[in-house]
């Protein structure tokens, strides 16, 4: 896997070519025994190999067009799924059609005009239709896609599907749904993602479907039959024919199952894999805590603590500390909502790395959010101490350190010996901690805020540099402030055991949110802003988020403060804080926050996490329309930290909003649920996300919905975890394991098969 990517890349082909031959070999001795006259299924590797231009009608002309839509091989055609499918049973013939209803209509063009408007009228041309269908004629009428006349030609036959209307005594249909269907028989017709721009039609893939099928013959499936049978799942040959030509919808419906099916088992089986290939190959520390002893420093810092822990923060500390305790590296994901109160867990697995005399680290992905969470860090263990043999006292007070780019040279060479030689037993940095040439001289556990990112490369770069001194894997814990919905987080995070810290320390108060889509609302917002600091609370406002680099942004926020202060906040003291600012200068705006000194911070994001001023009860985002639903959830977090009635105004014109923006604004001031909104901001803007970089190329959910398909998710982890405990390197199931290496990618794939 540290291979340059694209040596393993071209490493690729003659390694699948070996697989393949040893497959065949042991194919061909087994069918020696039984029916040795059957040709041997064909396997989804050897679609794989062969260029669409095997296929009749195409040829390098149309292959290119093909190949804009990501098709270059048979595989690649016969994975490309129709979106939808017309059912000819429900169209109706032209003859039959009633004004004022929705229907399909499928017939033949046999006119196309495109009439320009009278000059000087500022109407765009439009297109005009007449379409036959052997019962009579219906007009349609396409305003502003003057490309229409270029699409739809005389003899071609479309399905359409639109309102008839009536005008001029005559019926028709305005700006239908259009998919050229060709002139193909058979009651279910397939409509294919193409797009105009590829010049490809959905009939035309249709064919290709259909020669590649036919010519294929029976193809090899990798789930064996007495699975299949138990699962009720469709044959495979037989799923991929209904998926692109259904006798029924049902029959469809059945073929969709097996196929998504297969894709998530593929998932599945690489994050189980990945997971057990991790816990054989790794030796860990067996640190000396319990889940029933926590030992001394951190029931010191737990008592010391300003408030009881709740249930879930206690169950979580547990789980962890039994992880620590195995000698099998930890490898958790701490999950919870905003204000859950995750950071005094992942405390609590960094002090119990440091009682046994081990070391910590907590890595954030920017330098802001470690900053943050360093001053967090040090001010809970304050006035805590670890053994020193070498004081006089027999201890020293327990080293919290914080590296960074900003760190000066003469104070990095300082904390990179300290932390060699032991003097320093938390440390605090981005995610470079690992990349850089820093070693430590025991390092114990590794807490990760991943924030809204889910990174897999750090976590293996963490294993390689837990290695490289002292040889064993330190505890590792990924913690997300972004709740993400549970069959996701089961498939991205798979290999990752997962604690939930669920609920909120008691006491918090639902934030009232409140979408200021006018001027009235607008100005609502500001006078709460305004009557909350004069009954001494504080008040923060997000500014836009800014293209470009952080010194524009700053400059944006010092802009608008000065606004506000000329404006609807004149008379108020109003400071400003943002991510250029020197770490001593924010904490100085920070503290005088916190006093009330300065009653309104001006701020861009860095305020997300971390920040902690319980008297803060209101908080306007300006232009919350452009912010994403997990970043609004987090940034809303900052307010209704104690019992005061707290309030959050999101400004975003309505006219200027689009939908998914609206929906998003709409969700916020319905819940305040990290993860109802977690479940809505996985439909808007839909799985790609956040599988992101984990599953990259083929492997993409084509038909599954992690969303859609919760039950099929469980239903594939489940097999998966049934075939991985018995097989581990799938020896007895070597079509499966093919295919992961033919859909996830040889280098993804190949160290999961290494015993
Ligand atoms: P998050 O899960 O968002 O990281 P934090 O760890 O920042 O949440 O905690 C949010 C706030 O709640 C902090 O002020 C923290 O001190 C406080 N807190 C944490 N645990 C408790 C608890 N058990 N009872 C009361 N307050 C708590
Ligand atoms: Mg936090």
């Amino acid at each position: 896997m540290s291979r340059p990517p694209d040596a393993s890349r071209r490493a690729a082909g003659p390694e699948l070519a070996r697989i393949a031959r040893s497959a065949a070999s042991s194919r061909a001795q087994s069918s020696e025994s039984s029916k040795a006259a059957l040709p041997a299924p064909r396997r989804l590797w050897s679609l794989a190999s062969k260029p669409v231009t095997v296929l009749n009608k195409i040829g390098p002309r149309r292959a290119a067009s093909f190949g804009e839509l990501g098709i270059e091989n048979v595989l690649d055609l016969l994975t490309h799924y129709p979106r939808r499918y017309h059912d000819r049973s429900r169209q109706v013939p032209v003859a039959e059609l009633e004004v004022g209803r929705e229907v399909l209509v499928v017939a033949e063009v046999r006119r196309v005009r495109t009439i320009r408007a009278s000059p000087g009228s500022r109407a765009r041309p439009r297109v005009e239709v007449d379409v036959h269908d052997g019962t009579g004629w219906l007009k349609v009428t396409f305003f502003n896609q003057p490309w229409r006349a270029k699409q739809l030609c005389p003899t071609s036959h479309v399905a359409l599907f639109g309102k008839i209307t009536e005008f001029r005594d005559q019926r028709r249909m305005a700006n239908p749904v259009v998919d050229l269907v060709g002139n193909r028989t058979g009651r279910i017709v397939p409509i294919y993602p193409s797009s105009d721009k590829a010049g490809v039609a959905s009939w035309e893939l249709a064919e290709a479907v259909s020669e590649a099928l036919q010519r294929a013959g029976v193809l090899e499936d990798p789930l064996p039959m007495p699975l299949r049978e138990r699962l009720e799942l469709m044959e495979r040959t037989k799923a991929f024919h209904s998926i692109h030509a259904p006798a029924t919808m049902g029959e469809q419906l059945a073929a969709r199952r097996r196929l998504a099916f297969d894709e998530l088992l593929r998932i599945e089986l690489m994050v189980i894999m990945s997971k057990v290939a991790l816990e054989s190959s790794s030796k860990g520390i067996s640190h000396e805590v319990s889940p029933q002893r926590w030992g001394p420093l951190l029931e010191r810092f737990t008592n010391s603590l300003p408030f009881e822990l709740t249930a879930a923060q206690h169950r979580a500390i547990k789980e962890i500390l039994s992880d620590m305790a195995s000698p099998v590296p930890m490898h958790r994901l701490l999950q919870g909502d905003v204000g859950a109160g995750k950071t005094v867990v992942a405390l609590s697995a960094l002090l119990a790395a440091v009682q046994g005399g081990y070391q910590g680290a907590l890595m954030a992905p920017t330098e802001v959010l470690a900053e943050q969470h360093h001053t967090v860090l040090r001010d809970l263990v304050k006035g805590l101490s670890v053994p020193d043999a070498t004081r006089l006292d027999g201890e020293r007070q327990l080293e919290v350190a914080m590296l960074s780019s900003k760190t000066g040279a003469a104070e990095r060479s300082r904390l990179t010996a300290a932390l060699r030689q032991g003097g320093i037993d938390i440390v605090v940095g981005t995610h470079a901690l690992l990349t850089e040439d820093i070693s430590f001289a025991a390092l114990g556990a590794v807490v990760v805020d991943e924030q809204h990112r889910f990174g897999v490369e750090q976590r293996s770069a963490l294993r390689e540099k837990g290695r490289l001194f002292g040889g064993s894997d330190p505890d590792l814990l990924v913690m997300t402030a972004t709740p993400i919905p549970r069959t996701a987080a089961m498939t991205v995070f798979g290999d990752l055991d997962l604690t939930v810290v669920d609920g909120l320390p008691s006491g918090r108060v639902c934030v009232k949110t409140v979408w200021a889509a006018d001027r009235e609302l607008e100005a609502e917002a500001w006078d709460r802003v305004r009557a909350e600091v004069a009954l001494g609370h504080r008040a923060y406002v997000v500014c836009p988020l800014v293209e470009g680099s952080e010194r524009i942004e700053a400059r944006s926020v010092m802009a608008e403060r000065d606004r506000l202060v000329s404006d609807e906040l004149a008379g108020l003291a109003v400071g400003f804080i943002h991510g250029q600012m020197r770490s001593r200068e924010k904490e100085a705006v920070m503290a005088a926050f916190r006093t009330g000194e300065i009653q309104v911070l001006v701020a861009t994001t860095v305020i997300e996490v971390g920040i902690d001023v319980p008297q803060a009860t209101v908080m306007v985002i300006e232009d919350a329309d452009r912010f994403g639903l997990a970043q609004l959830h987090q940034l809303r977090g900052r307010v209704g930290r104690a019992e005061l009635e707290s309030w959050c105004y999101l400004i975003g014109e309505r006219d200027r909003c689009g939908s998914d923006a609206e929906r998003r604004l709409r969700a916020m001031e319905q819940t305040t649920d990290g993860f109802t909104l977690a479940e809505l901001d996985l439909e808007i803007r839909g799985e790609g996300t956040i599988l992101g970089s984990r599953q990259k190329g083929r492997s993409d959910l084509n038909l599954a919905s992690l969303r859609k398909d919760r039950d099929l998710v469980q239903l594939a982890r489940k097999v998966a975890e049934e075939i991985v405990a018995s097989d581990p390197h799938l020896v007895d199931h070597p079509g499966l394991g093919e295919e992961m290496r033919l859909f996830i990618g040889e280098d993804d794939a190949e160290f999961l098969f290494k015993s």
